[in-house]
This record gives structure tokens, sequence and C-alpha cells, in this order.
């Protein structure tokens, strides 16, 4: 069974005599920093000169250094820059400024997992991930609630990454929830495969199909963004609650009945070996390989395809019913800036 460890299994003490370096001030970034700060650990934050974050990490009470400097101070680096420029920050500020026991982190293990950051023997490599935007880590932190977390042990030298990792996740409030034990490789495939095939792209794809399947019928669009996307919410909410049986048992019959006899012939078997195509592209690396060189040419297919997006009826009509009705704001005023899954 999977390990699962609460505040009893760590000590932030554990890491009292050492500086804790976090690199970026953006969502993960301030909330690792200020809630290790505020739990008593040593934090420099590293950012690069003209940082657009250095005022608010300064405004905070923060130490604030270049990210090479603050490798250089620290013995515990926890790299929260963006994934797409950390082999360049890796190769630049921290790797000239690493030494042997200390402990290089991460909060996603994209980077280590396919080879574009290939630490020296003698760091620890770890993983300590919030599986939460980085402002609601934070928020949780300051009510003394917790945000469960994975970690992670890609590389143990000192034989000790394990305890100072937990140390870490119980200094950002993670144990407090509770921390699941996980590898690189599995944080990694099952992240990317998640967002791509249900959360994000799944998830997306299914809503504009059904918008645009009732709008083409001559259904109105304001009732087909409410059916398909709107109400999503309500139905999600349920799933998270209780599981897909508490979404069945709070629908009406007539629902439960509709969606158990139609929804698999919507998602039928040629979804799944779609499903299983986009997860063998995880697996090999031809994803992210494409990704990389689609950030190499300057994100030319991302910004067509954000732009297409945009340009969808479904967001014309859905901000116009979102100005119009005030369910929305109060959740627009709660919602945390950062998109990451
Ligand atoms: P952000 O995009 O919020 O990070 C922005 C920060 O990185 C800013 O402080 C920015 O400073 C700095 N930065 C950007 N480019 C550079 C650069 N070239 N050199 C130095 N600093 C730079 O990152 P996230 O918090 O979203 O992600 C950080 C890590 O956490 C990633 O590995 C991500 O996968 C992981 N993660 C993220 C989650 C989330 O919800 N966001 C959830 C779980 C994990 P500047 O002002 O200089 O641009
Ligand atoms: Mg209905
Ligand atoms: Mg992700």
């Amino acid at each position: 069974t999977t390990d699962i460890y609460y505040d009893d299994d760590a000590e932030v003490s554990t890491l009292d005599d050492e500086t804790v370096a976090v690199l970026g001030y953006g969502s993960q970034g301030h909330a690792h920093a200020l809630n290790l700060h505020d739990s008593g650990v040593d934090v420099v934050v590293g950012l690069r000169e003209g940082s657009s974050s250095r005022s608010a990490a300064e405004a905070d009470g923060l130490e604030v250094a270049t990210p090479a400097d603050a490798v250089a101070q620290a013995s515990y680096v926890s790299v929260l820059v963006p994934d797409t420029v950390q082999s360049d920050v890796y190769e630049n500020a921290i790797e000239p400024n690493l030494e042997a026991g200390d402990t290089l982190q991460f909060a996603h293990g994209l980077n280590i997992h396919y080879n574009q950051i290939q630490p020296p023997e003698g760091v620890d490599v770890t993983m300590v991930a919030p599986k939460s935007p980085g402002h609601l880590v934070r928020r949780n932190y300051e009510n003394d609630e917790g945000t469960p977390g994975l970690l992670a042990i890609y590389q143990d030298t000192t034989g000790d990454a394990e305890e100072r990792a937990l140390a870490y996740a119980k200094g950002i409030g993670c144990t407090r929830a509770g921390v699941i034990e996980t590898t690189f490789q599995e944080e990694v495939e099952s992240d990317l495969f998640g967002e791509q095939a249900v959360l994000c792209g799944g998830v997306t794809s299914l809503v504009k199909h059904g918008y645009e399947t009732l709008v083409d019928a001559g259904y109105s669009p304001e009732i087909a963004y409410f059916e398909c996307l709107n109400e999503l919410k309500l139905i999600v909410d349920l799933m998270y609650e209780g599981g897909n049986m508490e979404m069945w048992n709070s629908v009406s019959d007539t629902a439960e009945y509709g969606g158990l006899t139609r929804g698999d012939r919507i998602v039928d078997e040629s979804v799944r070996e779609n499903m299983e195509e986009v997860l063998e592209e995880v697996q090999n690396g031809e994803f992210t390989r494409e990704w990389i060189v689609e950030n190499q040419a300057g994100r030319p297919s991302y910004s067509q395809l954000r732009q297409a997006e945009q340009e969808h009826d479904i967001e014309e009509v859905g901000g116009r019913l979102r100005d119009l009705f005030a369910w929305a704001e109060e959740e627009e005023q709660a919602e945390d800036e950062d998109e990451s899954v």
C-alpha cells in the first residue's frame, strides 16, 4: 500500500542548520517561501535581476538574492521557476553553485524525468509537490489547514533525503493534510496524462462539443452554455465530495438513467484508444520533445491554439452571462490566478 506521511512523521527542526533557497516567487514559490519562513526556516528567495516579483518578496519580509547567490548561500534548493526555464536556470545559476550534500528539490518532476536536468552525484534530488495551486497552499497554511502533497526521492546520497524533504513538506503545511510517497516517473506521467486526457484537454473538448451540438441544432447559445459548461461545476463539486456515486445519488433518476445509458456512447472505446495513444506519447517522451521544440521555436502553435480557444463562441457567451449574473462574482474573487494542475 501507499505510504502517507503526516505531521508526526516529520520535524521542521531537521532544517534548523540549513538555509533554503526558493527560486522563483510565483504561484508555488511565494507560498513555499512564506510558509517555510513562518515555520521558522531560514529562507532566501532567488530572483533574477530586474525580476517583477522582487518587490513582492521584499514587501513580504523575505531576503532576496540572485538565483546564483541564493543557491550558493543555501544547502537546500527548491526550484520553483516555470518548468520551461528550469534547465536554463539550472545550467546558469544552480549547477555552478551546488555542493555535495545539498538537496535539489522540485515541485514537478518533468525536467528530471525527461533528462533536461542531470544533477551531479553527491546531491540529493527530491520532490515535494503540493497538489494545489500556490495561492491555496498559502491560504490553507494561514488558516491552520493543510494541503495534500506528493513526495519522491530521485537520488539520496546523504541518506537523509527523505527526512529533509519531509521537514520541508511539514514546513509548507503539507503533512497537516497528508503526503503521499510516489516516484518522479509516476508523478510526471500521471500528471501529464491527467491534464491532457481528462482535466484540461478532455473536459474542455467535451464541453465544446456539447455546446456546439446544441447550438448547431438551433438551441440558444445561452442555454447551451448553462447546460454544458456552467452546470459542470455543480456536478464536479459532488464528485469531489463523494465520488461518482454522490453525484449519481444527487441528480434526478432521469439524469442518472440517461447518463448511465448514454455516457459510454459519447466517450466510447475509440476515446479509450485515443487515451492510450496520448499516454504512450507521454511515456515515450514524444510529448515532452514536442513541447521543448515548440518553446525553442517561440511557441507558434501554442499561440495559435490559444487564440482559437479565445475566439470560440462559448467565450463570448460566457463572458456576457457572467457579467449579467451575480453568481460568478464571489468565485472570481476567490479564484486563484494559476491554472496548473
Ligand atoms: P510561476 O510561473 O508562478 O513562476 C514564476 C516565478 O518564476 C516568478 O517569480 C518569475 O520571476 C520566476 N521566473 C520566471 N522565469 C525565470 C527565469 N528565467 N529565471 C529566474 N526566475 C524566473 O511557476 P509555478 O509556481 O506555476 O511553477 C513552479 C513549479 O511548481 C513548476 O515546476 C510547476 O510544475 C510546479 N507546480 C506548480 C503548481 C501550480 O499550481 N502552479 C502546482 C504544483 C506544482 P520574474 O518576475 O523574474 O519573471
Ligand atoms: Mg439538466
Ligand atoms: Mg501539470
